[in-house]
């Protein structure tokens, strides 16, 4: 049978869809807030070596995900004849001994993945 438009069926389920959306948004909100407040956590304990040992293993895991992101761009830039000041960032020829921007005495670069 057809529904007619206004209908009580037809209220509800726009209800239901309006109710779902606010809800999605909630649920966006409250996922975005638990993203940050990782973030916010992540990089005010990096660097501690006291870290609970619940947490020690997740720290642990995103340092060796910004390695391999950094060892992925330096991938990146070799295949291009660059590489990147590891002090200012500047991109350079990548046989460069130095940095033409800050001086920087260029460290090897760094193009081993870590195991994660
Ligand atoms: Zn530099």
């Amino acid at each position: 049978m057809a529904i007619a438009f206004g209908s009580k069926k037809d209220t509800t389920s726009s209800e239901v869809k309006s109710i779902e959306l606010s809800l999605k948004q909630v649920e966006d909100t409250k996922r975005n807030m638990i993203y940050q407040l990782g973030e916010l956590f992540y990089e005010s304990n990096r660097e501690n070596e006291s870290i609970d040992e619940i947490y020690k293993e997740k720290v642990d895991t995103i340092k060796k995900l910004e390695y391999n992101c950094k060892v992925w761009n330096n991938r990146k830039l070799k295949t291009q004849g660059l590489r990147m000041c590891e002090n200012c960032g500047n991109t350079l020829p990548y046989d460069s001994s130095f940095c033409n921007k800050c001086g920087y005495k260029l460290q090897a670069v760094s193009e081993e993945l870590v195991i994660i």
